[in-house]
């Protein structure tokens, strides 16, 4: 191991690529094996891990149980970057809602990914069309940490419902809801995701089932009251049993870092995924359609990391 780390900074430096800089490891917090925030996280350590004989870095990118976690991890110190939905960014950030009395003023925003609509699918057989047909249904709320389950309750305290309303409220983990789907133990599992994914397309290939429209004034309220919130459609024919376009809300995925995390990890780790963007967008659906200048201007709400500034800057993006 040791023989090896050599060799390939005497290779780096024999390649005339300037003096090797000091091994550093860094993790970057994800999400649940079947969504998307998992293959953000692989795909930024992927990059950067193909120019760790120059940058120094080693990037991990491990499962979590999501942005809440991501957040709190990141401020604990214990990971140094994530994946986390634009509404809990902008909490985070400012010391509200859930992060009410706990202000995590070093948040720093890095870029935004893919749009993640607020989705529910439900069993085709528990005749659910609309959000308002869950009241007395069994619905998998989602697991406790995901930015998923915290925008649940968001909507659940926005049309004055509670999870009571629910005849069950499961903590499943995205892994383990469709299956639950499957085996008639919910009538409809919630997740705020990117599509196409896993999770979702797992259910809809299990059993026979829908996807649910979340509309009405009450959502309508949040989108005007919210910057961070927007309206949202999942493509009809994405997944089998939902010909239609399926009107929602939805969120922006971000990446976000501490500003205790140095300026020239934050600059590397933005320059692997800016640098080969095009090779970036290829590794997920969800990153199609993903440009430079929007993941820049969109979804952030803390204010950007002095090392992707930088970066910005010099390849005149802003
Ligand atoms: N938005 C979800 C969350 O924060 C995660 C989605 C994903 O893993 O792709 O919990």
């Amino acid at each position: 191991m040791k023989t090896l780390r050599y060799t390939a900074m005497v290779g780096a430096m024999l390649a005339g690529t300037a003096a090797v800089a000091q091994e550093r490891f860094i993790t970057i917090g994800t999400g649940g094996q079947t969504g998307v925030y998992f293959v953000v996280g692989q795909s930024i350590c992927r990059l950067v891990n193909r120019n760790s004989a120059e940058s120094g870095l080693k990037c991990t990118a491990p499962s979590t149980g999501g942005s809440i976690a991501n957040i709190n991890a990141i401020k604990a110190g214990d990971m140094d970057m994530g994946v986390a939905q634009s509404d809990w960014q902008y909490h985070a950030y400012n010391g509200t809602s859930e992060y009410e009395g706990d202000k995590f003023d070093k948040l720093r925003a890095v870029f935004s990914v893919h749009g993640e609509p607020f989705t529910i699918m439900a069993r085709q057989d528990a005749n659910i069309a609309n959000f308002d047909d869950m009241k007395g249904k069994r619905v998998n709320v989602g697991n406790p940490g995901s930015g998923s389950a915290a925008t649940m309750d968001v909507v659940l305290e926005a049309k004055g419902w509670t999870k009571g309303d629910f005849s069950l409220a499961s903590e499943l983990k995205p892994a383990e809801q469709a299956a639950a789907l499957g085996d008639n133990k919910v009538d409809a599992i919630t997740y705020t995701v990117g599509h196409p994914n896993g999770s979702i397309q797992e259910a809809a290939s299990t059993v026979e089932s829908n996807l649910v429209t979340v509309d009405g004034e009450a959502i309508d309220k949040l989108i005007a009251d919210n910057p961070y919130y927007a309206k949202a459609t999942i493509p009809g024919g994405m997944y089998p049993g939902s010909p239609e376009d399926t009107q929602t809300f939805g969120v922006k995925a971000t990446f976000v870092t501490s500003a205790d995390v140095p300026e020239d990890v934050v600059y590397e780790v933005v320059k692997a995924v800016f640098d080969n963007f095009d090779r970036f967008k290829k590794l997920h659906p969800a990153f199609e359609t993903l440009t430079k200048e929007g993941m820049i201007a969109d979804g952030n709400s803390a204010p950007l990391h002095a090392g992707a500034e930088k970066y910005y800057k010099e390849a005149g993006l802003m």
